[in-house]
């Protein structure tokens, strides 16, 4: 047995966040026999916290059945301070003990030694702050607590503090800024050391925000610094950030969010740029332990490609889109200028980057003769290629890397199946989340945007956590978004940072993110802790809701205000259009009714009984109103569009449920298939298709490779997800340049379906304590093998279709946790519950899951199949005419809707032939 994967709040080894909440988790392996010998979990666990590495003073313990999803560590922290965690478990053979793990406490409420500082008045360029000190003594350990405005970089002796890039990090700063903690005892030398800080504009006070506005949250540069040494004497000094240190103008000339950054090391050639003393700061915001993730270059990329373009220039090619920077090593010439510009499409085999829109996004490097390695320091790029112009001599691909920038969050999530573009389709949505996880999720990477847009954080919320463990991203996103709550009255706004003069955008979907957010947490790290600290968001919204219904005389329906809908679905006024056909109070009705029964859920968990009886009861009549408004007597929706039915069906509102499906098949069937739904209905598409009986569809969707879907867009070379279903047109231009964005991962949410419903990791307790099992299996996958590493440890899933017909399945469950399993097609009884362990099933299922083709394939699936159309031709003359006729109609049929078709001449005994021998043929 083996404790392993102890985090704190979420986190491995946090240092200097704010921790008035500590929970500890951590995650137990052991053998097959182990399991089975504790099958209702561990009696005995011991939680330890010490101030020594080797516990001799234990401060805290905690012990008994203990949850591994959290325990709170109630205890008095001290500022400034390292604690070291264990836990142990007490079992038959001894006493098992964790790796020691830690986190440390940032200055809690200690007054500050440093000063925040600035540059005198007119000194508007980047400014580089510095201070030398000496270290008289041998060094045991020395920490810097540093914030500066908009970012900061701060450097030891020339090398840099910590790891990360984008401090101190997004949040609504004229609230609170973070600062964070750096252990620099490795940077500091005997003697004489100095200290410099960089400052850049970032989301403070660089262009940014849907009106390119600058100095959104304040005007000027400033920083505030303190580094503690302690010396192995038992001394320790204090240098903080005041007066006495000097600043004068960087070499960065410019930098921001959207048009990037230069570095002119010629910049002040021949100017005067002496030391200054600075003068006295004061940010508007409160200074806040960091709550924020570090950002961090988490992956190398290198270049694939060096291409020389039909209009002479010279482009790099990564060979995928990606949210970062370009690093290269220079020998430049002084005064030779390098500019790299990004894009993420070439068009015409050209560069290109007009749909990044007012977003300059370019990178400019002004030598003065020295060799460094060369980088951005207060920005970052949506990209896959890179202009590079100014170079001297002949580029190689090693002279350039690219570095993809991201939130640092452990990778949870694997999925590969047989299918290989289905396989690619699943990198483009978890490289479109690891490119809009740049510290709080984003609708996009690369244009004038890269907002806080909430609706597309809520669609792919789900994907998101099977993907990686995003429990802290996630936190720290609902806390800037509760900050804006507090502001505009139960709000959750549409987008953050709120800078419309008139307030924030109010819609369904989109502010239904306070409700369906911490449940998707819940879901996944099952930690009642987070759950408790996020239900007044989840109530406000609500309530929010409910109040502005009753001002209107209370019909139990979310219909009013500009919502946004069904986003970009194909079925609004154009293909175009940013809204959606599907009547957006219907949508924002049903997403009121589930929010409603969210919050109930999170109140009953939380054991507050009467807010769970109340929400229960309004949930009730927020259900009745809509029926009564949206369905007709007799039980028919009467919004008639696939987004209409698929969010009848997901949020379980209707009076019959069978007429809904009934609804959704006609519909389906009347548009030919041809998916309809944007931000509302696609992302859940397969999900509802599948767990309603529609497995067929669900894969059809899943799998089509005719414009519009998914595959589509991996057909037509997409690396990522794009925004609109057609970003890119079958000719390989941009369809446009106003709303059109390669890298944004709202319809990845797909990925949830193959995860939840086709691997079956469907979480029955939260936590994935529990699952019930039952994957889908379907020969045009071929294959699945899934694992997703729950709080408890490591789930797997794969299945396979053997040649002779057999299904062979694995199933892993980790320890403490247990599967209901149901296979399909499995001819014995039911299988029931299984515990830890590793399962495999092999059996003949009691339908033959090789075939091809059933009856409800569509003859455009067949028709580039010899042997179908051999099939067809020879046994329906009739039907291989009306296909080959050019009416595309007839491509939609399949074996069931001909039954329908009498009357076109089809006989009952030619179906059945046709049926008999297409559902014959085996891969
Ligand atoms: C963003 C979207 C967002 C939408 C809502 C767009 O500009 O890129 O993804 O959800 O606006 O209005």
């Amino acid at each position: 047995m083996n404790i392993t994967n102890i985090k704190i709040n979420g986190i491995k080894n946090p240092v200097g966040y704010d921790f008035s909440h500590t929970r500890v988790s951590w995650q137990i392996s052991a053998a097959e026999k182990e399991a089975e010998t504790y099958p209702d979990g561990l009696e005995k666990t011991k939680i330890e916290v010490s101030k020594d590495k080797s516990f001799s003073c234990i401060l805290f313990e905690k012990h008994g059945k203990l949850t591994q999803t959290g325990e709170v560590l109630d205890m008095e922290l001290s500022p400034r301070t390292r604690y070291y965690v264990r836990i142990s478990v007490q079992e038959c053979d001894g006493n098992i003990v964790s790796e020691t793990t830690f986190f440390e406490t940032s200055k809690i409420d200690e007054e500050w030694a440093g000063k925040w500082i600035k540059p005198q008045k007119g000194d508007t360029f980047h400014p580089v702050f510095c201070k030398e000190f000496s270290v008289e003594k041998k060094v045991q350990s020395a920490r810097l607590y540093i914030s500066g405005l908009g970012m900061y970089q701060a450097f030891l002796n020339e090398k840099q503090a910590g790891n990360e890039v984008l401090t101190p990090y997004y949040s609504n700063y004229h609230v609170q800024v973070q600062y964070q903690t750096y252990d620099i005892t490795q940077n500091l030398q005997q003697g004489v050391n100095n200290i410099k800080v960089l400052l850049g504009n970032g989301w403070y006070k660089g262009k940014f925000g849907l009106d390119h506005q600058e100095n959104i949250f304040g005007t000027e540069f400033m920083m505030l610094a303190e580094i503690h040494i302690f010396y192995e004497d038992g001394t320790e000094i204090v240098i903080g950030s005041d007066e006495t240190w000097q600043y004068c103008g960087s070499d960065i000339e410019n930098s921001g969010i959207y048009d990037g950054e230069i570095i002119n090391h010629l910049l002040w050639e021949g100017q005067e740029n002496n030391w200054k003393s600075p003068i006295p700061a004061q940010p508007e915001g409160k200074l806040i332990a960091r709550y924020s993730l570090p950002v961090i270059e988490k992956e190398d990329m290198p270049v694939q490609e060096v291409i020389k373009t039909p209009a002479g220039e010279t482009v790099l090619d990564f060979g995928q889109n990606f949210a970062g920077y370009v690093v290269f090593k220079t020998f430049l010439a002084k005064g030779s200028k390098i500019v790299l510009d990004f894009g993420e499409i070439l068009q015409d085999e050209n560069f290109y980057n007009k749909n990044y829109r007012d977003a300059k996004s370019q990178f400019t490097y002004i030598s003065d003769g020295r060799s460094e390695i060369v980088k951005p320091h207060f920005t970052y790029f949506g990209f896959r290629f890179a202009r590079v112009s100014g170079w001297q001599g002949e580029i190689s691909k090693d002279d350039f890397m690219g570095k993809a920038v991201y939130s640092d969050m452990d990778r949870t999530g694997f999925i590969q199946t047989g299918h290989e573009k289905v396989n690619r389709l699943f990198l483009n949505a978890l490289w479109g989340q690891k490119s809009n996880f740049v510290d709080f999720p984003t609708d996009c990477p690369q244009r004038d945007e890269r907002l806080g847009w909430t609706g597309d954080a809520q669609v792919f919320a789900g994907t998101a956590s099977y993907n990686m463990d995003t429990g802290a991203f996630y936190q720290k996103f609902l806390y800037d978004l509760r900050t804006e709550q507090k502001k505009y009255d139960g709000i959750v706004p549409g987008v953050i940072p709120v800078l419309d003069p008139q307030g924030p955008i109010f819609s369904s979907i989109w502010g239904d993110i306070a409700t369906f957010l911490p449940m998707v947490i819940f879901e996944h790290n099952g930690d009642k802790e987070a759950l408790a600290s996020n239900y007044p968001m989840m109530k406000d919204w609500v309530d929010k809701i409910t109040c502005e219904d009753k001002v209107r005389g209370q019909q139990y329906l979310y219909n009013f205000g500009n919502q946004l809908g069904d986003w970009l679905a194909l079925d609004g006024r154009t293909e175009q259009s940013m809204n959606g056909g599907t009547d957006e109070y219907f949508i924002g009705s049903c997403y009121y009714a589930m929010s409603v029964a969210k919050t109930a859920d999170a109140a009953k968990i939380l054991g507050i009984t009467e807010d769970a009886l109340y929400y229960q009861k309004l949930y009730g009549h927020i259900k009745d109103a809509v029926i009564k408004e949206y369905f007709t007597q007799s039980g028919r929706l009467a919004i008639d569009s696939q987004t209409g039915y698929i969010i009848a069906l997901y949020s379980g509102i209707y009076p019959d449920k069978e007429r809904v499906k009934e609804g959704l098949r006609t519909r389906l069937y009347k548009d030919c298939y041809k998916l309809k739904g944007g931000f509302a209905g696609a992302p859940i598409l397969c999900r509802v298709l599948a767990e309603n009986g529609m497995q067929e569809e669900a894969f059809y969707f899943l799998l089509q490779e005719g414009y519009p879907g998914w595959l589509h867009c991996v057909n037509l070379g997409a690396t990522t997800i794009w925004e609109r279903w057609n970003s890119v047109l079958g000719d390989g231009h941009l369809s446009g340049t106003m709303m059109n964005s390669l890298n944004h991962y709202a319809y990845g949410a797909i990925v949830e379906f193959l995860y939840r419903n086709v691997a079956g990791l469907y979480p029955a307790k939260p936590g994935f304590q529990k699952i019930t099992y039952s994957p889908l299996i379907n020969q045009k996958l071929g294959t699945m093998k899934a694992s997703y590493n729950c709080p408890y440890g490591t789930w797997r899933s794969e299945w396979q279709i053997k040649p002779d017909g057999r299904v062979h399945i694995i199933l892993e469950v980790p320890f403490g946790c247990t599967a209901d399993v149901g296979l399909p097609f499995y001819p014995d009884k039911e299988i029931g519950e299984v515990t830890a362990g590793i399962h495999r099933f092999d059996y003949q299922p009691t339908e033959d899951l090789r075939m091809r083709y059933n009856k409800q394939t569509m003859f455009k699936d067949m028709m580039q199949d010899e042997k179908a159309q051999e099939v067809i031709e020879r046994v329906s003359p009739l039907l291989g005419y009306f296909l080959g006729s050019g009416n595309e109609d007839f491509l939609y049929e399949s074996l069931d809707t001909l039954t329908r078709m009498s009357y076109m001449g089809f006989k009952e005994e030619e179906i059945e032939k046709l049926t008999k021998e297409l559902t014959s043929i085996y891969d």
